[in-house]
């Protein structure tokens, strides 16, 4: 008897590839205005020991099917790929599985409805597994195996909150059921490391094989951080950073250009720095401010409360934290909200990133929106591999001959079909 196991669906882009285990479900703070991604009833709950190593378990039971099946493919064909035949076994297997289980194996998963006719909301949740089903379990291990296999991530939203014995325990299990996994990381909160969290508690989950932490910080301003009702100030993300740090965790730290809205834009991006200059992480990685319905922010923008900084505003942001950030750390743009492509070492790339930037600010306006308009389609395609049929049927009037004539949209129809790209791209 095969079973799935939960997976976390909502993970830094840097674990696509990751096997990951849910130790729980959801965030039990769940009141960020502009967070999307548990405010569709799921609900936060702890996991027990058992419960996690049963799911340990069951992804080795289906992984060492995954090696025999390959293990009888033969790579030697000129017909064949190692990658193809990984691919062809893992959607062998679920078959098989399901004409053994019956259907109902896969009808356990799914996803948390969207409880509306919102066609953004149902798109992003459709995404969202809150129970997975042996198909998606498969597919989980098939890009793990495709990756690597050497990285895992344990989630859901602040894995911190857990005590060192219980990740002690998670990680020993799945040392010694999938060897090859040598990378362990989390999301955290700074305020669970700052104010509840001792350095020697924190030092028990590094020699427990945690190695890294990624930190939503999103803002150093206070201001924004109480607008946006994150329950965590700047001090919570010092304190939180260094104190992880110290206790020989690397820190990622991911920051929301945007957030400041207009009116907070400057102290956003002044104070972002200023928290990314005091605590030195290994990584600042750049994850721009997308705008999903049914948020709050989202309401906040029809009543009038908040004005979203425009494009130009957002990469001036930017521009500000790279040249007022001080001290030696890594930029990276993983995430599809990103209009431009940031990415090098502080201090020594900084000029680098300056020039990425001052293009496109140089572009006349009508440029800029053909630029934005091209760089979300390339990430829209990035994404999911193609248009949904939906964007499809936006571009098909400016589609001759099979090939999208970009210069042919007009002005009008630019700015709708970049919002709409932007809001499928998968933060
Ligand atoms: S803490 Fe993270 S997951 Fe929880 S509501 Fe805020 S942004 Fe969302």
């Amino acid at each position: 008897m095969f079973k799935p196991f939960e997976i976390c669906s909502i993970r830094p882009p840097t674990e696509n590839q990751s096997l990951t285990f849910r130790l729980t479900r959801n965030c039990y703070w769940n009141k960020c205005t502009f967070c999307p991604v548990y405010k569709q009833g799921a609900r936060f709950a702890r996991r027990t020991l058992d419960d996690v190593r049963q799911d340990i378990y069951s992804a080795k039971h289906l992984n060492d099917r995954l090696d025999e099946l390959n293990a009888d493919s033969d790579f030697s064909s000129l017909m064949s790929s190692q990658s193809a035949d990984e691919y062809q076994n893992a959607q062998k297997l679920i078959e098989q599985i399901l004409d053994i289980q019956g259907p109902d194996a896969d009808l356990a998963g799914h996803s948390i409805p969207a409880n509306d006719d919102d066609p953004i909301t149902n798109w992003f949740m459709q995404w969202f597994r809150d129970v997975p089903t042996i198909s998606d379990s498969i597919n989980h291990l098939l890009a793990w195996r495709m990756g690597g296999r050497k990285t895992c991530f344990l989630g859901d939203a602040d894995s911190l909150i857990l005590k060192p014995e219980f990740i002690r325990e998670v990680i020993s299990t799945v040392k010694n059921v999938f060897p090859s996994v040598h990378r362990f990381t989390v999301y955290g909160r700074t305020a669970t490391a700052a104010r509840f969290r001792l350095l020697s508690e924190l030092k028990e989950f590094r020699k427990a094989g945690l190695n890294r932490v990624h930190f939503g910080i999103e803002s150093g301003s206070d201001t924004v951080l109480r607008e946006v009702r994150k329950g965590e100030t700047k001090d919570d993300h010092i304190r939180g950073c260094l104190k992880v740090k110290d206790a020989g965790l690397s820190v990622s730290d991911y920051v929301m250009p945007g957030l400041g809205g207009q009116k907070y834009s400057d102290e956003h991006a002044k104070e972002t720095a200023d928290v990314v200059s005091q605590t030195a992480p290994d990584f600042v990685r750049i994850r721009t401010l997308q705008v999903f319905p049914n948020t709050e922010l989202s309401k906040q923008i029809k009543n009038g409360t908040f004005k979203e900084a425009s494009e130009e505003q957002v990469v001036a942001e930017i521009r500000q934290m790279i040249e007022q950030i001080d001290t030696q750390t890594q930029i990276i743009s993983d995430s599809a909200t990103n209009l431009l492509q940031i990415n090098g070492r502080l201090p020594e790339d900084r000029s680098a990133m300056l020039n990425v930037i001052e293009s496109y600010l140089a572009l006349s306006p009508t440029r800029k929106k053909m630029f934005s308009l091209q760089a979300r389609m390339a990430s829209f395609e990035g994404q999911y591999g193609g248009f949904s049929r939906d964007i499809y049927e936006e571009l098909a009037p400016y589609i001759h001959n099979g090939d999208l004539d970009i210069d042919s949209i007009p002005e009008s129809a630019v700015d709708a079909l970049i919002l709409l790209l932007r809001s499928r791209l998968m933060p």
